[in-house]
């Protein structure tokens, strides 16, 4: 989802010299084969937003998938980036890197002054590395590797499986159902209290593309060596009822909701403070409504294919 939108976005901008392996003629798992790859096609410029994603319930079912691969996808991509003098790579993240209970909104320096929230833990471990690993190298070669932590993302290209999936699309898909068959309710995780905030792909990857367009002394002058990051995010959120009645309103769901909250809530709010990339020149731009609008018209769309 989100590489085919940073895709979109540099193709938009005129970008045309892309390498795009699939996951068939590249396993990011396997070390050798990356190196190989960047040798062999030597990219001056590396998105790094391939990862092992899922929702709140993949997270707690799949924890060592989640930390294995994206720690391993990280490492080689990133040693492989430096053996091969690429100019410049950016790294994804996400807003989970941040401890389960955080003063809000959070700011890039409350990285590492608490505990992670322990539905997602080793998937935020495996993303705080990842930056780790970009400084590190930065400190070490010299290297300017960058770093984009996300909050939570929908839109386009999103995954739909009912339980492995994030709330957005299993709330969507799971209405759109109910309404084809005419049931009454729909069952909600949790309480319905947790607030998430919420960011379109395509506004994720055009601040991708900010950010990595950014003059290396800016990037380096607004970040610190060993605080590089950049949160990427709206900067407002709501609850996730609020989100169901919205996605309910648009996929034409009159029905009951139901709460189970035999569900974890995982933590109850993560909204980022934005003022960083604000400052840097970059703010969000899809409204939320427009972008579930847009995502459901995706889902139609796929449907039908
Ligand atoms: P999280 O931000 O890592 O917790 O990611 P999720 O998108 O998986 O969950 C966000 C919130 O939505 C959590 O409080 C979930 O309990 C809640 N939620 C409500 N219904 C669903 C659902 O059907 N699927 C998912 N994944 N979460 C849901």
């Amino acid at each position: 989802m989100v590489g085919s939108a940073i895709v979109r976005r540099l193709q938009a901008l005129g970008f045309y010299n892309l390498a795009l392996p699939r996951r068939e003629e590249l396993d990011l798992l396997d070390q050798k084969k990356v190196g190989k790859y960047f040798t062999e096609n030597r990219p001056e410029y590396v998105f790094l937003a391939a990862a092992k994603v899922g929702g709140i319930h993949a997270n707690n079912t799949f924890p060592a998938a989640f930390i294995y691969e994206n720690l391993v996808i990280e490492t080689n991509v990133v040693h492989a980036a430096h053996e091969t003098a690429v100019k410049q790579l950016l790294f994804l993240g996400s807003s989970c890197i941040y401890p389960g209970v955080a003063e809000q909104p959070m700011r890039e320096e409350a990285l590492l002054t608490g505990t992670l929230e322990p539905t997602n833990e080793p998937y935020a471990i495996a993303k705080i590395a990842g930056i780790k690993l970009c400084e590190s190298y930065n400190r070490q070669y010299g290297t300017d590797y960058r770093s984009v932590m996300p909050t939570n993302l929908y839109g386009r290209g999103d995954n739909f499986h009912p339980e492995n999936a994030h709330v957005i699309p299993a709330l969507m898909r799971r209405m759109h159902e109910a309404r084809q068959r005419g049931a009454e309710e729909v069952v909600v995780w949790g309480s319905g209290q947790p607030k998430r905030e919420f960011l379109y792909v395509d506004d994720l990857a055009e601040a991708c593309v900010h950010v990595m367009e950014l003059e290396p002394a800016v990037y380096r002058h607004s970040t610190r060596s060993m605080l590089s990051h950049i949160n990427v995010g709206t900067g407002e959120d709501l609850s996730i009822r609020a989100l169901a009645e919205m996605i309910g309103d648009i996929v034409g769901f009159e029905g009951k909701l139901v709460f189970d909250t035999s569900r974890p809530d995982g933590t109850m709010r993560k909204l980022l403070d934005v003022s960083r990339l604000d400052s840097l020149g970059w703010r969000a731009s899809t409204s939320l409504e427009e972008g579930l609008r847009e995502t459901y018209r995706w889902y139609l769309a796929a449907q039908v294919a």
